[in-house]
């Protein structure tokens, strides 16, 4: 396995909500970035939203200018999949889907050196179904990032059931090394975040579908009755409605109908109302 000192190069797959937030947090540690999605218009939508964050990073003075515009450059976007095969450790952000992520795993598999370390992000998918997909199931990993990645602080580590203990405590060192802190989970269905978490979301959807309160009385209830800096709907948005979606049918499918999604949250994904990302979802962005 390639040590967490001789990471120089992390590659990062997906260049959305979480890939840029973790390609952000990356090069504002030292390391070089070489970020990766499908299609251009991405790959710039990710690289427009680091620039964002880092300026108002600057502006809150929690970063120098310098060290914004350092951050910035040991930033590369692309298309190619190969520009990926000099990284020293690669952490997937793409789409919750198994069969794109094992399409990627195979891909990165055949392209990197055979000692380099494979994670993913995945909120709810089993790793070690993941890590089948290749031929080092023992170097393959869950680094849970939450969103937005350059302010939460927290990474689940998760272990797949041949993942390797020096990965799982490369995976501690490396969320470390980006000043986060870590604890670890078995490879269940949601882990133990998105077990708890998404039930909670799918169900302030319901209280909102059945009237009820209205969407902002939903969330003030839970932020100011639970102390939780956000309600279900409004989390949900910032999460994304189709990411919702696709953890809370994953869980539904592993464990069975007490984590049914609830239908609201389905006939969004469907109009295409996604959240934030998409400048409405349950609130309007725009
Ligand atoms: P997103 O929809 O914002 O971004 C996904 C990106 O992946 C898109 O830009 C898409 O074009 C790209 N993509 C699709 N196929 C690809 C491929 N083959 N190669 C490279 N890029 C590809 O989604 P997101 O919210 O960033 O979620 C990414 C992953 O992180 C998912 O597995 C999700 O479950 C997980 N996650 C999300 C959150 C969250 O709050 N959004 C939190 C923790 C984990």
């Amino acid at each position: 396995m390639r040590e967490l000192d001789s990471v120089e190069t992390v590659g990062v797959v997906g260049a959305g909500t979480m890939g840029n937030g973790i390609a952000q947090v990356a090069a504002a540690a030292g390391y070089d970035v070489v970020m990766r999605d499908i299609e251009t218009e991405f790959v710039e939508k990710g690289l427009d939203a680091i620039d964002d964050s880092l300026s108002r990073f600057v502006s809150k003075e929690k970063l120098s200018e310098t060290e914004a515009d350092a951050a910035r450059d040991r930033i590369t976007g692309t298309t190619d999949l190969d520009d990926l095969a000099a990284a020293d450790l690669v952490v997937e952000a793409a789409v919750e889907n198994m069969e794109i992520k094992k399409e990627i795993f195979g891909d990165l598999d055949d392209l990197v050196d055979e000692d380099v370390v494979l994670a993913t992000n995945t909120s709810t998918l089993s790793i070690t179904t993941i890590a089948a997909a290749t031929e080092r199931p023992d170097l393959v990993v869950g680094l849970h990032f939450m969103n937005p990645v350059p302010v939460m602080k927290g990474v689940e580590v998760v272990r797949g059931e041949l993942t390797d203990d020096a990965v799982v405590d490369l995976a501690h060192g490396f969320s470390e090394s980006l000043e986060k802190e870590t604890w670890e989970s078995d490879d269940k269905p949601g882990f133990v975040t998105n077990r708890i978490l998404m039930p909670w979301i799918n169900e302030g959807v319901r209280a909102f579908d059945e009237g009820v309160a209205a969407k902002e009385d939903i969330d003030r209830g839970m932020t100011l009755g639970t102390n939780v800096p956000m309600g279900p709907l409004e989390l949900a948005d910032h999460i994304g409605l189709d990411i919702c979606l696709d953890a809370s049918e994953t869980l539904h499918e592993e464990l069975g109908d007490r984590y049914k999604p609830a239908y609201l949250l389905k006939r969004k994904v469907e109009a295409g109302e996604l959240g934030k990302k998409t400048g409405s979802g349950f609130y309007d962005y725009e």
